[in-house]
Parts: C-alpha cells; structure tokens; sequence
C-alpha cells in the first residue's frame, strides 16, 4: 500500500489543504496527514484543536488519516514506514520556501521524498493567515474552510 505523510501547521485547515490531499490520493492509496509544529510560526490555535478540526473536515474520507505530532516528521515518517512528504505549491514565495524545507529535511534523513502538487486557481490564495484574519474581522469563511474551522471560530 502507498502511503504518503502530509505535514503543516494547518492552523487552521482551508479548503486548499483539503484539496491537495484528496489529489494526493488519486496516486496514493492513503493519505496521513500530520499535524506538527512549525518552530517559525507562532500557533493560533493549539496541536490539539488543529487536529480536532482536521480530523473533522476529513471523517468522510476513509482514506485520510489524522495523526499529531510534537516531534520531528522525520521521525514519524520513519515510523510509519513511508518516505514521501506531501506538500502543496500555491506560488514562486512557496516553492522557494518549499526548497529550503526540503534541504534541511534531507539533513535529517536523505531517503525522505518529496511530492509536491500544485494549488488549483480557486485555492491558490487561500491561506491559513488569510482565514485567521479575515475570520477576526467578522467576514465569512464558511466557502474558505470546512465547517469545523467555521465552528471553532465562533467558540472563540
Ligand atoms: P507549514 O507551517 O508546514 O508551512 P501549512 O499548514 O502552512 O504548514 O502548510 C502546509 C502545506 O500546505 C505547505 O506545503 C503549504 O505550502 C501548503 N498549502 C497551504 N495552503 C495551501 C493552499 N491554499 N493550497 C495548496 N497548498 C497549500
């Protein structure tokens, strides 16, 4: 079976994440994707709540799974016995800082592979930044993220 790991903040999941991962399971059979911590940003919402809300927006899809970490994704991918990181590019900022991911993750481990899938026009400028602003600001995000999203923000 081909699996394949996504890891992100996803802080919170939009619709483009979403997305990228149900393309990624037109060429793999299953999909984990990992909710971690990213050292450079500072988290809106916690790994716990990022994670409630992902494992939400996916619970239709058996071929998506849900995992968090604390740790190094290189260490989970080792776990669970797959070398391939999933990413998505939406432009030219992502895919630079997609080079520099890479570059430091094959100094941890040089087995892991990248596979990489390209935002569609509609999602391409979705971002989590973008959700978190817009959702403080009282706008509609209903079309944006999964209704989880929708429903942690209002709880806030
Ligand atoms: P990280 O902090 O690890 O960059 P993110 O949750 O911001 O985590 O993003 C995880 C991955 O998803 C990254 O490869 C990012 O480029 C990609 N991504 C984020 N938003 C979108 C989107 N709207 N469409 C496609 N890919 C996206």
């Amino acid at each position: 079976m081909k699996v394949i790991i996504y890891p992100g903040s996803f802080d919170p999941i939009t619709n483009g994440h979403i997305e990228i991962a149900k393309k990624a399971l037109e060429s793999f059979d299953k999909v984990i994707i990992l909710v971690a911590n990213n050292e450079n940003k500072k988290a809106r919402f916690t790994t716990e709540e990022r994670y409630e809300m992902v494992k939400e927006a996916v619970s239709d899809e058996k071929r998506i799974e849900v995992y968090y970490t604390n740790g190094l994704t290189v260490e989970f991918a080792k776990k669970a016995g797959s070398p391939y990181l999933l990413r998505g590019i939406r432009n030219d900022v992502d895919m630079e800082y997609e080079n520099k991911y890479a570059e430091l993750t094959h100094k941890l481990d040089k087995s892991i592979e990248f596979v990489y899938i390209k935002a569609s026009d509609e999602y391409a400028s979705i971002s989590s930044t973008m959700i978190d602003k817009m959702a403080k600001e009282g706008k509609d995000i209903s079309h944006l993220v999964p209704s989880s999203v929708v429903k942690r923000y209002k709880k806030r």
